[in-house]
């Protein structure tokens, strides 16, 4: 009987558990479950090794533990390695964790267009930043720029990743949000990033990573404006499918999750 789940703490705000508890239900696969793993970070390693020996097949992994995870993992893909944080974890025969970053490919697959060619700003520099930009670069970007509120950080960042740091927004083809900004109060959204709601216009394409019930200042700026969004339960849901691709082997049923990930029932 298959086990898989997220570890995080805290991990009561996941919706991971009812997305892929939806494309196990989908699939009709007996015996898989996705259960919440609440972890603090001086127990994760001694949870982690003891999930094969529970039935754990894998685990996804969120804050504050996606550095740990690379860490204490036998193995780990290049994207992982080079992002310097792991998403998914798999459990092999003998015992084996193996890791990867699906945080990276995610971010492409929610794309309304391959990144290749094209511009892009990231405002961040935290854990996800550094996924988002590895993976906009990875995939042939002309130009990839990060702004940060501490711009120490983001000038870091862009010398490890080989990309530039900017100090003000400027129009490009996509925007990534990857800073909490948005998460508990949508009203100071437009003080706190180096953007107004009009400047939102300027991009193609708007991902925001940041989820919560309802849009975003940021999602609902640029709808309005014409612009293509990707919102975080959307980029939560292509990196959760190819997590649930690695340990099942089977194609995910990415609708089914896009409506557990919403609270949206099965038709
Ligand atoms: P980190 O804590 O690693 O980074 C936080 C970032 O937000 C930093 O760049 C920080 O800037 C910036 N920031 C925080 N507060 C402010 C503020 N008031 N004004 C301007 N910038 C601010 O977090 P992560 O990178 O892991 O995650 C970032 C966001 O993305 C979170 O909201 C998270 O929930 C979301 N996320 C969503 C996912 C999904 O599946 N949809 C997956 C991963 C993350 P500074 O360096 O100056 O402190």
């Amino acid at each position: 009987m298959p086990r898989l789940g997220v570890l995080g703490w805290p991990v009561a705000h996941s919706r991971s558990p009812a997305m892929h508890g939806a494309a196990i239900a989908a699939l009709g696969l007996e015996g898989w479950t996705y259960q919440r793993l609440p972890v603090p970070p001086e127990l994760f390693d001694e949870t982690v090794r003891a999930l094969p020996g529970a039935g754990f097949a894998g685990a996804n992994v969120t804050i504050p533990h996606k550095e740990a995870a690379l860490a204490l993992a036998d193995d780990a893909t290049d994207a992982a390695r080079e992002i310097g944080a792991a998403n998914t974890l798999s459990f092999r025969s003998g015992g084996t964790i193996h890791a990867d970053n699906t945080d990276a490919p995610g971010l492409v697959a929610s794309l309304p267009f391959p990144p290749a060619g094209r511009t892009a700003l990231v405002l961040g520099a935290g854990g996800s930043a550094r996924a988002v930009v590895w993976a906009l670069r990875e995939a042939g970007a002309a130009d990839v720029a990060v702004w940060n509120r501490s711009p120490g950080r983001a000038e870091r960042l862009a010398a490890e990743l080989g990309v530039r740091a900017v100090a003000a927004a400027h129009p490009a083809d996509i925007l990534v949000n990857c800073t909490s900004v948005g998460l508990t109060d949508v009203s100071t959204t437009f003080k706190e990033l180096p953007l107004d709601a009009d400047a939102t216009g300027a991009y193609a394409c708007l991902v925001d990573l940041v989820y919560r019930d309802g849009d975003t200042a940021l999602i609902s700026a640029a709808r309005d404006r014409g612009v293509a969004v990707v919102d975080g339960l959307e980029f939560l849901v292509q990196q959760g499918a190819l997590s649930f691709e690695a340990w099942t082997g089977v194609q995910a049923p990415v609708n089914a999750m896009r409506n557990g990930a919403r609270g949206t029932p099965p038709r």
